[in-house]
């Protein structure tokens, strides 16, 4: 089931005002899918008619960020195409001529009315426990009145004319039918005073003449949604089928994500910005596959996706209008699966920044070598430097007590480092088949448990007490490093290590 048979046309349509978050991604990743899927267009359209909140990076971070994710667009303002322009800033007279028509045929109007007014207006409907709302003065104006009005240059805005009466019902494909009655619905601004359409007059025309078909946004739209179903009929325009997806609940599980959660969470080494989840050491692979798991479901069971699966699974069928839970933990799991699945090359290559980026010289040919060892254990690609930092150290300062074997005093851990040192040394070469027979038979002849010789070893060679697998680390470390490694350790312990240096 596909939900949709017909090639769709969809369209990601950000408003460039802040940084890109989960929701835009997971807009943009459904767009893109129901695109794939149904062998369609995705058109990326930029809504930058909000000056007061345009910032001026938001735009090149949504394109690195939809770059990042692996989301490519085949309309916008960049690729072009036959719909364009694709910024709304571009588009100003094509709204006016909208708006225009609207106001010919009687279902928008201009108003006149001045700030201060609607301020009063606002105040006097508090006072009533009012809601808020325009109360139709300039909406008998005689027309052609108005109109030499705004020719003598008067300051205006324009408004939708709701109808007073009757109800107005729309169709979200989540939810259902949803009716309001019209005396609930307010008289919209639909183009400001700067002459700049607002989202429910530009958004309708640009949906109508990009020929979208498919209207993917979210739940807060849901209050003026029956308004765009009036501005769309009143032009007598088909409706495109739309689909509200659900907000996003903060971590903690308990109400809506604000600006200080998405603080918070930066703080604990999460971020809900999709350019900090890359800087974090995740893969657009594993957020893809969480994101779009945020209000979508395949069905019960399977959360494993990559981004094929998902177009060939993806179904509109199986929104969940249910406020969507962050969780972060359940993103370094995805994580943890879709490192494992890359190649050993393809791994490389992203764990190299982050070690070139700690300061370290990488080698390719060593950095190729150490892939397999940490492959399955890294969860987030930056871990690669506490995990396997050492690797690329000349040399390397373990501490003093994590070399003290549980149970042993520092004396006895060095007598055992030692021990392990005349074994290593004999060997003509480090490899794991030469190497661990011996040590094994030291670790029986000790007496003590392989828990405490190889953890003294451990933290000599690699300076840590967690390390990717200890023989394999020490073939790729090399005889002389190790041995080097050893002895200072030894010396350390015997507590001669500052007095040498
Ligand atoms: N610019 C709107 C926003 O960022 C787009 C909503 C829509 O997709 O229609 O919320």
């Amino acid at each position: 089931m596909t939900g949709i048979e017909q090639p769709v046309r969809v369209r990601f349509a950000p408003s460039p005002t802040g940084r890109m978050h989960l929701a835009s991604g997971r807009m943009a990743l459904y767009n893109y899918l129901l695109a794939r899927k149904t062998g369609g267009q995705f058109i990326l359209r930029i809504e930058d008619t909000d000056q007061k909140r345009y910032v001026p990076t938001a735009e090149q971070e949504l394109i690195d960020g939809m770059h990042w994710l692996g989301l490519q667009w085949d309309e916008g303002p960049d690729v072009g195409g036959p719909y364009g322009p694709y910024r709304q800033s571009e588009r100003k007279a094509i709204y006016q001529e909208y708006a225009r028509q609207l106001i010919e045929s009687g279902h928008a109007y201009y108003c006149f009315c001045s700030p201060q007014r609607l301020e009063k207006l606002r105040q006097e409907q508090q006072q009533r426990k009012e809601n808020p709302h325009y109360d139709g003065l300039c909406r008998t104006l005689d027309v052609q009145e108005a109109a030499e009005r705004v020719a003598r240059g008067e300051k205006h805005v324009i408004r939708f004319k709701t109808p007073k009466e009757g109800t107005t019902t729309v169709m979200d494909e989540i939810r259902g039918e949803i009716t309001v009655e019209n005396r609930l619905l307010d008289d919209y601004i639909i183009v400001k005073s700067d002459g700049l359409a607002l989202y429910h007059l530009a958004a309708m025309v640009d949906d109508h003449l990009m020929k979208i078909t498919h209207v993917l946004r979210g739940s807060e739209w849901l209050p003026t949604f029956p308004l765009h179903g009036l501005i769309i009929r009143a032009f007598g325009w088909e409706m495109p089928r739309f689909y509200h997806l659900s907000v996003f609940l903060k971590p903690s599980g308990k109400g809506k994500m604000s600006k200080r959660d998405a603080a918070d969470a930066m703080k604990d080494g999460f971020s809900i910005y999709i350019k900090d989840l890359a800087e974090l050491g995740y893969l657009p692979e594993a957020v893809v596959n969480w994101i779009a798991l945020m209000g979508w479901s395949y069905d019960d069971q399977t959360e494993f996706f990559t981004m094929d699966d998902l177009i060939q699974k993806f179904s509109v069928d199986r929104f969940n209008p249910s406020p969507a839970a962050i969780n972060f933990t359940k993103l370094d799991h995805f994580n943890g699966l879709h490192i494992r699945r890359l190649e050993r090359e393809d791994l490389a290559r992203r764990v190299k920044p982050f070690l070139v980026r700690a300061g370290y010289f990488v080698d390719d040919s060593l950095l190729l070598r150490i892939i397999p060892l940490i492959q399955e254990r890294l969860s987030t690609l930056d871990e690669v430097v506490q995990f396997a930092g050492f690797f690329f150290e000349e040399e390397i300062h373990p501490l003093r007590e994590d070399l003290i074997a549980k149970g042993l005093t520092a004396e006895q851990s060095a007598d055992v480092a030692e021990r392990c040192y005349q074994v290593l040394k004999g060997l003509p070469r480090l490899t794991v088949e030469e190497a661990e027979p011996p040590m094994r038979a030291l670790v029986e002849s000790l007496g003590l448990t392989a828990g405490q010789v190889f953890g003294i070893l451990r933290v000599a060679v690699t300076g840590q007490k967690v390390s990717p697998p200890l023989f394999e680390s020490m073939e790729i470390i090399g005889h002389d490093k190790v041995l080097k490694r050893i002895e200072k350790a030894i010396a350390i312990l015997r507590g001669e290590e500052t007095l040498k240096n």
